[in-house]
C-alpha cells in the first residue's frame, strides 16, 4: 500500500468534511520514523500501518482512527516517543496509538493449547477489552492482526506458529465479540493452515467440491428469494449468503466425527427484513418452497 492510494481510497469513501490534513500530516510523521525500516516481505515498513489505515477506511472509521492507525507503530519501532504523537496531534490520536502500543503487551500464552479451555484465553479477551477502553483501539489492533495475518508466510516458522495461534484464540474470538462473523472468518482461515497444516490439508482435500458447488448453488438462490419474497410483500432490507469457513467446519467437524452430511450449515443465507411481521413472513414464503428439517428450526423471537 502507498500513501496516494490510500488517499484515493479515502477520498472515495468520505466526503469533504473529513480532516485530509490531519492524514497527511499522519503520513509525514510517520515515514520519517520509519525512514530506512523493512518489513520481512522486503517492502518498506511504511507500506505495512498505511494497510492497516486503508482497511479501516474500508471500515469507514473516523479521521482520528485512520491517523492513530498510520501512526500505530510509531512508538515502538522508532525513536519517536508518545508525548511527540501528543504534540503533534493532540490527545484523541495519541490516546488511540498509546493504546495500541499497550495492547502488545497482552499476549497468548507460548504454544499452549491447554489455554484454550482453561479460560486462560477468555481472560485475556476481557483484558484485552478492558485495556483499550475505547472500542477504536480494537479495530486498529484488530486490522493490524488481519494484515499481519496476509503477510505471515515471510516470518520464521516458529513466529508464524505463535501468531497464527493467538490469531485463532484471542483475535478471531474477539472480532466475532464484536459481531465481525467475516473478520473473525477471514482470520481464522488465515490463521488455520499455519497454525494446523495436516489437518487443513486433509479437510481440503476432502471439503474443496462440494463446498465451491454449494458456493455456486447458493448464488443462484438469491435471486430466487428475492422473488419469493417480493410475491410474499415482504421487503427486504438485506440479502447475503456465505459459505462455512475453513476453520469452522473443521472444528465442527471434530464434534461430528468428521461426517460432513451432519454438517448443516456449509452455507447460509441472512436476510435481514424490518419487523417481526416481515421476518415471519419471510419464513413462511421460504418454507412454502422448501419445507424444513423437523427439529432444527430455531425461533429466536418467540425464545430469545
Ligand atoms: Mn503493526
Amino acid at each position: 500500500m502507498d500513501f496516494a492510494t490510500l488517499q484515493e481510497k479515502i477520498r472515495q469513501t468520505y466526503g469533504p468534511s473529513f480532516d485530509h490534513g490531519l492524514i497527511e500530516r499522519a503520513y509525514a510523521f510517520a515515514k520519517e520514523s520509519h525512514e530506512g525500516q523493512m518489513r520481512k516481505s522486503g517492502e518498506e515498513f511504511i507500506s505495512h500501518p498505511l494497510a492497516v489505515a486503508a482497511l479501516l477506511v474500508e471500515r469507514k472509521l473516523d479521521a482520528p482512527t485512520i491517523a492513530a492507525a498510520i501512526l500505530h507503530d510509531v512508538a515502538e519501532d522508532s525513536p519517536y516517543t508518545p508525548k511527540d504523537v501528543q504534540d503533534r496531534f493532540g490527545p484523541e490520536v495519541a490516546f488511540l496509538v498509546a493504546g495500541v502500543t499497550k495492547l502488545k503487551g497482552v499476549r497468548y500464552p507460548e504454544f499452549a493449547p491447554s489455554a484454550r479451555t482453561d479460560g486462560r484465553t477468555e481472560n485475556l479477551r476481557k483484558m484485552m477489552l478492558a485495556f483499550a477502553e475505547d472500542i477504536r483501539v480494537i479495530l486498529i489492533k484488530l486490522m493490524d492482526r488481519l494484515h499481519n495475518m496476509e503477510t505471515i508466510s515471510f516470518l520464521k516458522p516458529d513466529a508464524q506458529k505463535r501468531i497464527a495461534h493467538e490469531t485463532l484464540e484471542m483475535y478471531a474470538p474477539l472480532a466475532n465479540r464484536l459481531g465481525m462473523g467475516e473478520l473473525k472468518g477471514q482470520l481464522e482461515d488465515l490463521a488455520f493452515p499455519v497454525a494446523y497444516p495436516n489437518e487443513y490439508r486433509e479437510l481440503k482435500s476432502r471439503a474443496t467440491e462440494t463446498l465451491e458447488a454449494r458456493l455456486a448453488f447458493v448464488a443462484r438462490l438469491i435471486p430466487t428469494i428475492r422473488e419469493l419474497l417480493e410475491r410474499a410483500a415482504v421487503p427486504i432490507l438485506d440479502i447475503h449468503a456465505r459459505a462455512k469457513h475453513w476453520y469452522s467446519l473443521w472444528k465442527k467437524l471434530e464434534r461430528y466425527e468428521g461426517n460432513v452430511d451432519r454438517v448443516y450449515d456449509l452455507i447460509a443465507v441472512r436476510i435481514i427484513v424490518d419487523s417481526v411481521e416481515h421476518c415471519y413472513g419471510a419464513l413462511g414464503a421460504i418454507h412454502g418452497a422448501w419445507p424444513p428439517l423437523p427439529g432444527r428450526i430455531k425461533d429466536f423471537i418467540a425464545l430469545p
